[in-house]
Parts: C-alpha cells; sequence; structure tokens
C-alpha cells in the first residue's frame, strides 16, 4: 500500500533530495522540481530488513550498527555494520558491509570523544575503557584531544562471533579478569555454539576465550578459530593468531595450560631494516606496531586518500619489502622483522 511507505528524514546523501521507501528499497526522489538521483538502497541487504527508524539513522549517520540477523548466501547468520560510502565508479554513495574493525580512529586520525562513563581500568595500562564504535578501547588505545598518539593498544569487540558483550560484563572482566560463563558465542568454523568466558590474557595481550572445564573439551577448530577471532582482529591478523594458537593447542580447559609453551612477550631484536626505523632495542611485536606507527605518523606516511595504506618511504621499503602496505598488514610484516 503506497501509503504505508515512509519517507526518510534524512536527505540523500549524494543529491539532497527527498529519500522515500518503495517496494524494495528506499530511494532517492529528488529535490522537489528535480530528478532522481539514483541513490537507493535496498531494505533487507544479506536478509535482514531495515527498521524504518534504522534507516533513518544509516542515512543520518552514514553508518549503523552492529547489527545482528544477516545472513550470508550460503545461509550463515553473521554480525555487521553499515556504512554508506562513495562509490568512485558508480559516482553516488551505496551500501556496504563494514566488518570491522578496530582501527577507526587510526585510520582517520580524528580525534575520539567518548560519551559513555568508564567501565574500568585497562589491563594494560590503567586508562578508562569505554565504548567506541563496535569495540571497548582503552582511553589511550584510539587518538583524543588529550592524547593524540595512542599509546595502548586494549580493544575488544562488542559483539565477539554473535555473543554481544554487555557494558556489565567488560566491566566485570576489567574488574575480575574475566567474564561470566557466556553461551551465545558461535564457532566461525563449526558454525556450533559455545560457552565460554572471555578473559584477559595478559600473555597474549588481548581479551581471549577460557573454556570451562568440560568433559567434552571444545573442538580444536573451535578452540582455535575463537581464540583467533576474540579481539575482532581483521582476518589477515586473525590467521595469524591462527597459526600461533593452533601451535600452541593444549588441553584447552586451562588457559595456564594453553599459555604455558608462550614465554612472556620478551622483547625480539628487531631486523636490520626494522631497527633503522624503530631503533636497535630488542621489543616485543606489540610495542614494534606502536613505534613503527610513531614513525609512521611522525613522517606522515599515511596516503592522504586513504589511512589504511602506508605509503612507504625508503626505510620501510626496506621494511615492507614494497612501496605500500595496508595498516592490517603491518603486524604481520613485523613479526617477520623480529626475532
Ligand atoms: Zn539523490
Ligand atoms: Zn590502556
Amino acid at each position: 500500500i503506497p501509503g504505508d511507505y515512509a519517507t526518510l528524514e534524512s536527505p540523500c546523501p549524494n543529491c539532497g533530495g527527498v529519500v522515500k521507501e518503495n517496494y524494495r528499497r528506499f530511494a532517492c526522489v529528488g529535490k522537489p522540481g528535480a530528478e532522481p538521483c539514483g541513490f537507493s538502497f535496498g531494505k533487507s541487504p544479506a536478509g535482514r530488513t531495515f527498521e524504518t527508524a534504522e534507516a533513518n539513522a544509516l542515512l543520518r549517520d552514514r553508518k549503523i550498527g552492529p547489527l545482528e540477523g544477516f545472513r550470508s548466501k550460503a545461509g550463515w547468520p553473521f554480525t555487521s555494520e553499515i556504512v554508506i560510502k562513495y562509490d568512485d565508479e558508480a559516482h553516488n554513495y551505496k551500501l556496504e558491509f563494514d566488518f570491522g574493525d578496530d582501527k577507526k580512529g587510526e585510520e582517520s586520525g580524528e580525534l575520539v570523544e567518548f560519551e559513555d562513563s568508564a567501565l574500568g581500568p585497562c589491563p594494560i595500562c590503567g586508562s578508562e575503557v569505554h565504548e567506541h564504535g563496535s569495540n571497548y578501547v582503552c582511553s589511550k588505545a584510539v587518538p583524543t584531544a588529550a592524547q593524540p598518539t595512542p599509546s595502548c593498544t586494549f580493544k575488544s569487540g562488542k559483539i565477539i562471533l554473535q555473543q554481544p558483550v554487555e557494558r556489565e560484563q567488560m566491566t566485570k572482566l576489567l574488574a575480575t579478569g574475566k567474564t561470566d560463563l557466556l553461551d551465545k558465542f558461535v564457532s566461525m568454523r563449526t558454525r556450533r555454539a559455545f560457552k565460554a568466558h572471555l578473559a584477559w590474557d595478559k600473555e597474549a595481550g588481548k581479551v581471549n576465550f577460557e573454556f570451562a572445564p568440560s568433559k567434552f573439551p571444545p573442538r580444536p577448530g573451535a578452540a582455535t578459530k575463537t581464540g583467533a577471532a576474540s579481539a575482532g582482529r581483521t582476518s589477515a591478523a586473525a590467521k595469524k593468531t591462527t597459526k600461533s594458537a593452533t601451535a600452541k593447542k593444549a588441553p584447552a580447559s586451562k588457559t595456564a595450560a594453553a599459555k604455558a609453551p608462550r614465554k612472556p612477550a620478551a622483547g625480539k631484536a628487531p631486523s636490520a631494516a626494522l631497527a633503522a626505523v624503530i631503533g636497535n632495542d630488542p621489543v616485543a611485536r606489540p610495542e614494534a606496531v606502536k613505534k613503527m606507527w610513531e614513525y609512521i605518523k611522525a613522517h606522515n606516511l599515511q596516503d592522504p586518500k586513504d589511512k589504511r595504506t602506508i605509503v612507504a618511504d625508503d626505510k620501510l621499503r626496506a621494511v615492507f619489502g614494497k612501496d605500500s602496505a595496508g595498516m592490517f598488514e603491518l603486524a604481520g610484516i613485523l613479526g617477520n622483522h623480529l626475532g
């Protein structure tokens, strides 16, 4: 019934015209007296239908989420943010899923202002932890007015493998080292639900899964994959982590056992190429990444068109082995230069 179709409150991002709902889409109908510009987005991307309020918020903020309840083509449920982005080829804005991640502030260089009350002290540096986008972050892990260059790395997703991590649980983790037993995780690999605590893994330097002692130990696939996804890393970083998780595979019921083979994150000697950038001192990888970022920022090496891309100068070229690298590659690249 045409009368039931909504008119969105925010204007078309492309032409400033009116955006109206129709049978399948929300579409620009143009400014009064003008033609529609072609901007539109589907009402049910990946099988999940927008509420009108969500469509309004999406159009207003150019992003929404993370939202749950999407289904991949293969039928698997997934959670994602949705953003409205300019598409150079189409010369118009379009909808995109945005999985990720945690690098927003660093990418854009925008200063973050927190709007929530602090959840507790960062397990790494003791600063306040706040909500930021789809993550809980240390207030020193994102650029703020108080400290434009992040000095900490603490971040943990608000939704991890479909399991929402409520503020209450993150507060508990920060206060006691772990959450209650949460039972709505879904393994990306096996699609099975599983239960785990989220716990601060001091040696890995991130939030990790801690499985309750059980006579049915978690399947290796589930444990490995979930460990990798725990910190909401990018897929490249996640793959990397998966490897190490496999390598240190141990009865997953005790974190202590799983940790044992891994020495505390002692410093490792940087390669000559890396030493030229961050100095000769032995460093653990997170520290190396931090120093690398200081170098990148100090030398203004982020591609202005895409802050995710690092444009190498001579020293970085020796480290990267190429002219540029994506920020999500950094940790992996640095790993190859340490030890
Ligand atoms: Zn328009
Ligand atoms: Zn911190």
